[in-house]
C-alpha cells in the first residue's frame, strides 16, 4: 500500500470511528422527543467505533513505518537501428535483422 494513502486512511477512519462513537448520543437526545420508549444499540455502535480505531491505527503505524514505494524501471534493450525493443543479449534484431554488438 501506499504511503500517501493509509495516512488519509488512517484520518478518514478516526474520523469514522468518531462517528459510531457520536451515534448513539445523538441517537439518545433524539428519543427523547419521542414518546415511545426506544432503545439505541450502543454495543453494536461501540464495536464498529473501536474497529475503526483499530484500522486506523493500524493504517497510521503503516504510514509512519513504511517505506516510500521504489519504482524500478526495467531496463530496456533496444536494436540501434530500427529503436525497437530487443531481448537483452540478442545478437540479431529479430525486426530488422541487424547484428547488435
Ligand atoms: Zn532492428
Amino acid at each position: 500500500m501506499y504511503k500517501s494513502l493509509t495516512k488519509t486512511l488512517s484520518f478518514l477512519l478516526t474520523w469514522f470511528g468518531a462517528g459510531w462513537l457520536a451515534l448513539p448520543f445523538i441517537a439518545e437526545s433524539m428519543l427523547r422527543y419521542v414518546p415511545e420508549e426506544g432503545s439505541v444499540n450502543f454495543a453494536a455502535s461501540f464495536a464498529l467505533a473501536g474497529v475503526s480505531f483499530l484500522l486506523s491505527l493500524l493504517c497510521f503505524i503503516h504510514s509512519v513505518t513504511a517505506k516510500p514505494v521504489k519504482i524500478q524501471y526495467k531496463h530496456v534493450y533496444r536494436c540501434p537501428k530500427c529503436d525497437n525493443e530487443i531481448f537483452p543479449g540478442t545478437e540479431y534484431c529479430p525486426y530488422c535483422g541487424s547484428f547488435i554488438k
